[in-house]
């Protein structure tokens, strides 16, 4: 039996671009638009506000990462984030960590 391939977000473009640009962009648009887990309260409830920014459902954590992904938790010392001063246990490693 064929192999059923899953088009996702990019059947809307039907046949143009070619296979692979549309593969890859499927990959990029399903990643961008799950939910991510949260780097402060490890909920997985972490949408895409815009390239980069990124915002929590549960504990309205607003924070930028990657443009379409959440990776590495770089931006957890970032001074925009003293308000989650409290959560200590999330920030001691996150200095060593960055590479930038
Ligand atoms: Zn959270």
């Amino acid at each position: 039996m064929a192999k059923k391939v899953k088009y996702g977000s990019v059947k809307r473009l039907g046949a143009r671009y070619g296979r692979t640009l549309r593969f890859k962009l499927g990959k990029i648009e399903s990643e961008q638009s799950k939910r991510h887990k949260c780097p402060y309260c490890t909920y997985v409830q972490v949408r895409r506000v815009s390239a980069g920014i990124w915002q929590c459902n549960k504990c309205d954590a607003k924070f930028t990462n990657k443009a379409y992904t959440v990776g590495k938790l770089a931006s957890v010392t970032s001074s925009s984030m003293n308000r989650e001063a409290e959560q200590e246990s999330v920030k001691p490693a996150q200095e060593a960590s960055e590479s930038e």
